[in-house]
This record gives structure tokens, C-alpha cells and sequence, in this order.
């Protein structure tokens, strides 16, 4: 999911529009903006969809005026996809005896079962399915005076991984979990302040970078007062996601000081030198291939070459009529560019291989269009476990690497080599220069080492064996 908020601007709520359309990436299923007048108090709106199809409409931003706000862009996690309610759709808004509050969340609470059995068992109505929802009512539990207080006194509660934005009537505030594993950045626009997922949705708004919001912080913004810094946890070692790097950030944004895009590339620099191969042309799978391609071509000196071209009009909620079109399934995305890929011993390369069912079929598509190889390197190592931190993965024995070697890979995909770079090598790329810590790894890793940093309560109790 994607959080962004904005306080100290005229119309806060056509920033938040804004940032949230540079975050649709991190979430396409729906999107909601709270906003705050001091006339006519709280408004909100949540809808299925991009946020350019809701949030674009006049007669819509007009009912959300004030000088403060949230949104949220959802991908749900939990259950199964295409099945989200607009009541699990955030921000979540909660009244206490000293005001309002919205909350938006990213990420994922691993105690959120356990936790939602004993507030409803102590009388809290739940609106939702979500996760998210628990952190409202152990707010409206808790005895402290203030918001940003109640604030801390919930998330000490919650375990996994949070990084959430929230606001009263007049302070936006901005919290990540003690490892830090979901990002959330500060920002400068105007008189005002802005607090996101990632940078590219700063670079919109035209807000300045000031800094990341660090593992465990909480910072409590007003529009006149400035940032005050709170760290409500017991420090521990970060471990921010490395599939940030891979995968779901976008690559213009900065993480950690560092460019997305350049960690991309280095990471096809990195496959080029572990898993060297002899061929005519390197091609990404678009978009998400691009940047560990463009490394890749440009390490091993092979050609580099568009031989898939992606439909830049197919998004994921895109209503497949047919049953006879949705098995064109990837199809209707990507379709392959016969004249560059015939008759060559073709590289394709790829962040990451889930279920193994794109692979397959971009295989069957090049070979259709006469490739005389076809060698697949992947930008991620192989994904052996579920993420329970918010990024949504099968469950184990769909997961192709959980059930089978490398090597029984790439005979099921059938392609004339697989290879996938490895941890270390992710890491190298990452920025860490000697690679994994393995007494400390500086990463949450654990979809790819099993390791992971916090225990999945709730799916430990569900018999999920680590
Ligand atoms: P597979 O087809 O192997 O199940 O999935 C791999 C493809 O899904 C890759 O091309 C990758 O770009 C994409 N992918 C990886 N992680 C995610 C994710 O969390 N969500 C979505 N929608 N796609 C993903
Ligand atoms: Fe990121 Fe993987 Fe850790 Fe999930 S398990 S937070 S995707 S590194
Ligand atoms: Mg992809």
C-alpha cells in the first residue's frame, strides 16, 4: 500500500490526490482521502479504483477542503484479491473524548488476529476486516490525554511491520515500526510539510526532501510548529525490505540514500558477473526487468533490446470479459517484438520468479517468435517464503522455489538456462559493500532466507512452520 499527508497548505486534499497518484503503483485496488476543515470538520472518500479515475473530479475534491490531510492506496494482503469491501478501504477515522483521528497504514500486523479476539471480546466494534483497524480501537482503549500519545500506547501493541500516517484536526503524524520495514519519507512543501511513501510522490506535489522518517520514529507535525521527534519503542536494528529495492518501489525514488533505479541496475550487474551466459540480446521483462537489464547488457556487453513490448493501457483491475480472453492472460499485456528476437539466443531478465506462471508463458512467446535460446536471469533470489510484512505472496506450496531446485525450475519452465542472483549479490547491489550480515543481516530478507525478523504470531498459531 501507499500512505501520503500533507499539513500546512491551502486544499491539502489536491496534494494528497497527487502524491497518492505517484504511490498507485503500491496499490490499485482502491483509494481514500480524509481531510480536515476547521468549519466543517472531518470529510472523507474512498473508492474502488486508480485514484486518477476518483480523485481527478471536481464535484468529489470539493466535498474534502482544510489545510490538512491523509489518503491511502490499497493492495490487500489479506484474503483473496478482487474481493476488497469499501469498508476495508482506508483511512480508518476514530472519534475520541479530545477529537477525531484518521489513520493510514502500510504494511502488515502479524499479532492483528490476536489482537482483534481481545478487543472485541472487551467491547470494540470492528467496521472491517483489516489489520489496520486494530491500531483505531487500541487508541480508543488506551487512557492517555493526548492523540499522538494514544498513538504510541497502540502501536506498542501491534507487531509486524507499520508505516502509518495519520492526523487530527490540526497535526499530521507520521509513525514506522521499530525495524523500519516499510518506508515513510518527510517532506517540505511550502510553509507546509508532507509525509510519504516514497520520494517520487514528493517530486509531484513539488515538495523538497528533508529525510526518511527513521525506524521507530514518530514524528508529530503542526503547521506552524514544525516536526517533533518521539522514539516510542524499545530501539532495535533495522531491517528495512530489500524487495523495496527489487521490486516495489518505484525506481525513481531514493531509499536510504540511494537511488531505486541505481540498486535495479547494479543488481543486473551483479547477475552478469555470478551467472555470465553467451547470447545475442538482453531483454527486460517490462517494466519491472528494465533497470537489472540495462545492468546486465551494459556488464556483459551483450546487446541490449526492447523484445517484449508492454500495453501501457492494461492495469490489474482491468475487467477481463471472457473466459476465452482471460486465458490470453499476460497477453493482453506484454506481446513479444518478432523481428528483434528472431533467430537469437535471447537473455530475459526479470525481478522475480512467484508463482512461475509469467515466466512460462513469456518463454512460450519468444520461442513462438523463433528465439533460438532462451536464458532467464532474475533479479531476486529464488522466493521460498510468504511475506506476512505487507507485500502479498502465495501461500508456501504455491511458490515454485518452495517446492522445487533450481535446476527442476528451470526444466518446468522449460528455458535453456535459469539462474538468480543471490543474496549476497542483492546485497552488493543494496549498497552493502561485503554483502550479508549473517549474524545481522541489514535487510528483512525473509521471503527469500525464511529468516524472519519478527515471528508471524498469528500464522504460527494458524500451524504456518517456520
Ligand atoms: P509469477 O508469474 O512468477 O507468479 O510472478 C512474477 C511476476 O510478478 C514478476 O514479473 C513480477 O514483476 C511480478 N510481481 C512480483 N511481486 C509482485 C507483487 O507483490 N505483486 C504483483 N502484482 N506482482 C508482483
Ligand atoms: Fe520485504 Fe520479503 Fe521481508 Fe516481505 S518478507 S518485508 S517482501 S523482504
Ligand atoms: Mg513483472
Amino acid at each position: 500500500c501507499g500512505v501520503f499527508g500533507v499539513v500546512g497548505v491551502t486544499d491539502a486534499a489536491n496534494f494528497v490526490a497527487l502524491g497518492l497518484h505517484a504511490l498507485q503503483h503500491r496499490g490499485q485496488e482502491a483509494g481514500g482521502i480524509v481531510s480536515h476543515d476547521h468549519e466543517l470538520g472531518f470529510n472523507s472518500a474512498r473508492r474502488f479504483g486508480y485514484v486518477r479515475d476518483n480523485f481527478t473530479k471536481q464535484s468529489l475534491m470539493e466535498t474534502l477542503p482544510g489545510p490538512i490531510s491523509i489518503g491511502h492506496v490499497r493492495y490487500s494482503t489479506s484474503g483473496a484479491k478482487g474481493q476488497t469491501a469499501i469498508r476495508d478501504v482506508q483511512p480508518f477515522f476514530g472519534e475520541f473524548s479530545m477529537g477525531g483521528a484518521a489513520i493510514a497504514h502500510n504494511g502488515n500486523i502479524t499479532n492483528a488476529d490476536a489482537l482483534r479476539r481481545e478487543l472485541i471480546e472487551r467491547g470494540s466494534i470492528f467496521q472491517s476486516s483489516s489489520d489496520s483497524e486494530c491500531i483505531i480501537h487500541l487508541m480508543a482503549r488506551s487512557l492517555q490525554r493526548n492523540i499522538p500519545e494514544r498513538m504510541e500506547d497502540a502501536l506498542r501493541r501491534v507487531e509486524g511491520a507499520f508505516s502509518v500516517v495519520a492526523m487530527t484536526r490540526t497535526k499530521l503524524i507520521g509513525v514506522r515500526d521499530p525495524l523500519g520495514v516499510r518506508p515513510l519519507v518527510l517532506g517540505r512543501v511550502g510553509d507546509g510539510w508532507a509525509l510519504s511513501s516514497e520520494t517520487c510522490a514528493l517530486d509531484i506535489i513539488g515538495a523538497e526532501f528533508t529525510r526518511e522518517v527513521e525506524p521507530g520514529e514518530m514524528v508529530v507535525i503542526t503547521a506552524e510548529g514544525g516536526v517533533e521527534s518521539h522514539f516510542p519503542f524499545r530501539p532495535q536494528k533495522s531491517r528495512f525490505c530489500i524487495f523495496e529495492h527489487v521490486y516495489f518501489s518505484r525506481p525513481d525514488s531514493i531509499i536510504g540514500g540511494r537511488s531505486v533505479y541505481e540498486t535495479r541496475r547494479q543488481i543486473g550487474v551483479e547477475l552478469a558477473r555470478e551467472a555470465p551466459v553467451e547470447a545475442d540480446l538482453v531483454c527486460p521483462v517490462p517494466d519491472s526487468g528494465t533497470p537489472a537489464a540495462i545492468g546486465f547488457a551494459h556488464e556483459s556487453g551483450i546487446p541490449y533490446g526492447m523484445g517484449i513490448i508492454r500495453n501501457q493501457y492494461m492495469g490489474r483491475t482491468f475487467i477481463e470479459p471472457t473466459e476465452q480472453i482471460r486465458n490470453m492472460g499476460v497477453r493482453l499485456k506484454l506481446n513479444v517484438n518478432r523481428a528483434l528476437i528472431e533467430g537469437k539466443r535471447v537473455v530475459l531478465v526479470d525481478d522475480s520468479v512467484v508463482r512461475g506462471t509469467t515466466s512460462r508463458k513469456i518463454k512460450e512467446m519468444i520461442l513462438d517468435a523463433g528465439a533460438k535460446e532462451v536464458h532467464f536471469r532474475i533479479a531476486s533470489p529464488p522466493t521460498s517464503w510468504p511475506c506476512f510484512y505487507g507485500v502479498d505472496t502465495p501461500e508456501r506450496d504455491k511458490l515454485l522455489a518452495a517446492t522445487m531446485s533450481e535446476e527442476e525450475m528451470r526444466v518446468h519452465l522449460g528455458v535453456d538456462s535459469l539462474r538468480f542472483v543471490t543474496l549476497d549479490g542483492l546485497y552488493r547491489a543494496a549498497g552493502e559493500v561485503s554483502g550479508r550480515n549473517p549474524d545481522a543481516p541489514q535487510y528483512c530478507d525473509a521471503c527469500f532466507s525464511g529468516e524472519y525478523p519478527v515471528a508471524p504470531a498469528d500464522m504460527i498459531e494458524k500451524g504456518f512452520m517456520l
